[in-house]
């Protein structure tokens, strides 16, 4: 990796560690030894998502995490928690090792890590992204916290 300062090509990796972004790289150049940071997108199969209307789309992240934060507007769930829990829920997902994923099983999985986390949350999430039959699933749903 070259250095950004110097342009010298040998740095050695003094920290990282897993972000939204990829993979976080301290380095440091063997020549000048200023730091800088890389990120390296983690190697993905692609991963699509199946819809309910069974349309096909590529799973993307940055959009679960979009509505994911919504959810939390306003509520005193720190920036960190947030972001642990959706790499954990795209671990979950990548690990299932398939390539397409039914939306409602997404749907499923952020609910309930959200339900561990904030019931508030939950609530604004699932009345999102959940297709409530009637009113009344959504009433068994709020009864059932
Ligand atoms: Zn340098």
């Amino acid at each position: 990796m070259e250095c950004p300062y110097c342009l010298h090509k040998d740095s050695k990796v003094t920290n990282k560690r897993r972000s939204p972004q990829g993979i976080r790289r301290r380095r440091e150049c063997l020549k000048c030894k200023k730091r800088f940071t890389t990120y390296e997108k983690i190697e993905k199969n692609d991963l699509y998502v199946i819809k309910k209307d069974g349309r096909r789309e590529r799973f993307d992240i940055e959009k679960l995490k979009r509505g994911i934060d919504r959810a939390f507007e306003k509520r005193p769930i720190s920036q960190e928690q947030i972001q642990k829990m959706i790499i954990e829920i795209e671990e979950i997902l990548r690990k299932k090792g398939k390539k397409e994923i039914k939306t409602s099983f997404i749907g499923d999985l952020v609910m309930k890590k959200l339900k561990k986390l904030d019931n508030v949350a939950y609530i604004r999430f699932a009345s999102v992204y959940r297709d409530f039959e009637n009113l009344n699933d959504f009433k068994k749903e709020i009864k059932n916290l």
